[in-house]
């Protein structure tokens, strides 16, 4: 049996982005732009919405993200809960990205272009 390398795509656009209160790695659209302007977005496993509950409610994320574990992190949204859906899952995701992102000290984007 011989293995077949994947082909390296490096155009790959990430098409979802994870909400930064539950985990859920689904949204639509990044939080934030790059320039701060809120997405407007409601999550659909926690309901946050960016730039209103926030913005106009003044409720940061880890506020938000307490009271929504309090409460028994339900799924907010009308959509039909994703298959295999766990919030504990997502949670402990979340909880890990921020950890890895703390240890590498690196910038987030390296251009090594060879011209
Ligand atoms: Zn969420």
């Amino acid at each position: 049996m011989s293995r077949k390398t994947p082909k390296k795509t490096t155009t790959m656009k990430e098409s979802t982005s994870t909400c930064p209160v539950c985990g859920y790695a689904q949204l639509e659209e990044p939080p934030r732009n790059r320039t701060g302007g809120a997405s407007m977005e409601i999550c659909a496993c926690c309901g946050f919405q960016f730039g209103v509950t926030d913005d106009d409610h003044g409720i940061g994320y880890d506020e938000y993200r307490q009271g929504w574990i309090k409460d028994g992190m339900p799924w907010t949204s009308k959509q039909k809960t994703p298959k295999n859906w766990s919030p504990q899952t997502q949670l402990a995701g979340l909880a890990l990205s921020a950890t890895l992102k703390r240890v590498k000290g690196r910038p987030p984007r390296m251009s090594v272009q060879m011209a």
